[in-house]
């Protein structure tokens, strides 16, 4: 097996996270084009990146002391080939604060290339600051002294560090990016990285030398000759080329992808065929499912899904980690959505919030007063259960208690709990997948997570159209729901067993 070192081209960190096999298909197809999701992602990049430097600082301020120097040099990104020489020479004037620097090398025995955000002086060299779309860290109770740390970004190379009441979290992306350029840096480096995320006002600083084991690792590990299936295939340019070989191989991975095979393989099983003649009992059957493009089974018994005199179908829409921006609600007649078309997380999200609850708890303690029973439903309850209880935190407006009590009672019903037990699906049990068996479909069948984010920020600059269609995917996700509860409520007819 060949390694990265092999490549006749510059590795960069992000070759050596998820599928390494990409690498293989760069080399091999350097011109296939960026998906078109890629593509529509690049400007908020850009816009992200923009915001950063615009707000770093451009010369020293008032208390720093008239007798400190600010030198601040921004490379032009346009021009990498002499971005690395320009880096070298920046570092020589002793710049404080240097954007789009690029340094290269060799490190452990392949040529690799660093594309580092900013460098800023710090003591004892330079800090390499990344600029990411992760959340980098979160709120939490620290004692004193335990909390991230932090420096301003509009203080980078000149300001002090600060500590938050936050834990940092991990990204391997980030860290191996922070680490290859703490390695190139060498001597110079300060011994610390940091890292800007999505609130673009902190840099929180990283060691970067907890990520160069593991680096080095993935910089030496063997390059695999043959794809495997996993999730971000879903998103990867090079699909097309690699699908046709999966089903060559017909490998397992296509039915299991990512780690879920690993205990197949263990017994010698890296074929559909393979686990299909297994008999293993049910992995079998659904493999042979899978063979047939069958895509659910049932398993025996009743799948009944409780039911109420009163339903109501909800589905939330979240942007990133930041707040949940709509709360749509389907009551078997009309679809309402709650929604906030402002910035999330603060009184506009609250007030939408605390609007859906009231709603909410409205129609059930009117049903109550009728002597009607009620049952509010979701397909998938991690993220609403996650959002209710957020929302009740972060704002004063609706009893956390209440909530939590909400959440834990029979009148909050997880949709797919009742799919998994009684079906299995052979590429997961998906609204998406499930919808369409029970005989739903989505007007707008292509708005995944990643489409949605970008019509929210559409939506946000008042694109009418961008609006409608998050409404409309938003209520058929909700009316999805109700189809996929009466489907099992009926026992899943049409669906073959297991
Ligand atoms: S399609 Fe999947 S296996 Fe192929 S290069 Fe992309 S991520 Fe890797």
């Amino acid at each position: 097996m060949s390694t990265a070192a092999e490549f006749p081209f510059l590795v960069r960190a992000s070759d050596l996270v998820g599928c390494r096999y990409r690498l293989r298909q760069r080399l091999a197809h350097p011109d296939v084009p960026q998906l078109p999701d890629a593509v529509a992602r690049q400007p908020q990049i850009d816009a992200a990146r923009a915001a950063v430097f615009s707000s770093l600082p451009v010369r020293r301020a008032l208390g720093d002391g008239s007798s400190r120097r600010f030198l601040r040099i921004d490379l032009d990104p346009a021009l990498p080939e002499a971005a690395e020489l320009e880096t070298r020479a920046a570092m020589g004037r002793g710049a404080d604060l240097i954007t789009n620097a690029v340094l290269s090398g060799e490190v452990a025995g392949v040529r690799v290339v660093a594309e580092i955000d900013i460098l800023a002086r710090a003591e004892g060299g330079y800090l390499p600051v990344m600029i990411s779309n992760h959340r980098v860290a979160r709120a939490a109770e620290v004692a004193p002294g335990a909390g991230a740390r932090f420096i301003h970004t509009g203080r980078l190379g000149l300001g002090a560090v600060v500590e938050a009441r936050a834990r940092l979290r991990h990204h391997t992306v980030d860290g191996y990016r922070l680490a290859l350029a703490h390695v190139l840096l060498g001597e110079r480096s300060a011994g610390l990285g940091g890292v800007i995320g999505q609130d673009r006002e902190r840099a929180y600083l990283v060691n970067p030398e907890r990520y160069v084991a593991p680096l080095f690792a993935a910089l030496v590990a063997p390059t695999p000759e043959e794809p495997r299936r996993l999730k971000q295939c879903a998103s990867c340019r090079f699909w097309p080329l690699c699908e046709p070989r999966l089903r060559e191989l017909d490998e397992i991975s296509l039915l299991l992808p990512g780690g879920r095979a690993d205990a197949y393989r263990e017994r010698g099983i890296a074929t559909v065929q393979q686990l299909i003649d297994a008999n293993l009992g049910e992995p079998s059957r659904v493999a042979q499912a899978w063979r047939e493009g069958i895509p659910v089974l049932k398993r025996r018994g009743a799948a009944a899904v409780p039911r109420a005199d009163v339903e109501v179908d909800v589905d939330m829409e979240a942007y990133l980690d930041q707040g949940a921006y709509l709360w749509g609600a389907f009551d078997g007649e009309t679809y309402r959505p709650f929604v906030v078309w402002e910035d999330v997380g603060g009184a506009a999200e609250e007030e939408n919030f605390a609007a859906f609850w009231s709603w909410l708890m409205g129609v059930r303690d009117a049903a109550r007063a009728e002597g009607r029973t009620f049952r509010a439903y979701c397909y998938a309850a991690g993220g609403e259960n996650h959002w209710l209880k957020s929302s009740a935190k972060r704002f004063g407006a609706v009893s956390l208690e209440e909530v939590q009590r909400f959440i834990a009672s029979e009148e909050w019903v997880d949709v797919f709990a009742y799919a998994r037990r009684h079906l299995v699906g052979t590429d997961g049990l998906g609204l998406k997948v499930l919808g369409p068996v029970a005989g739903f479909e989505w007007e707008d069948d292509d708005v995944d997570g990643e489409r949605s984010v970008a019509l929210r920020l559409a939506a946000r600059r008042g694109d009418e159209a961008a609006r409608e269609t998050l409404l409309r995917y938003n209520e058929d996700d909700c009316r999805g729901t109700r189809a996929v509860r009466d489907f099992l409520d009926a026992g899943a007819p049409g669906v073959p067993e297991i």
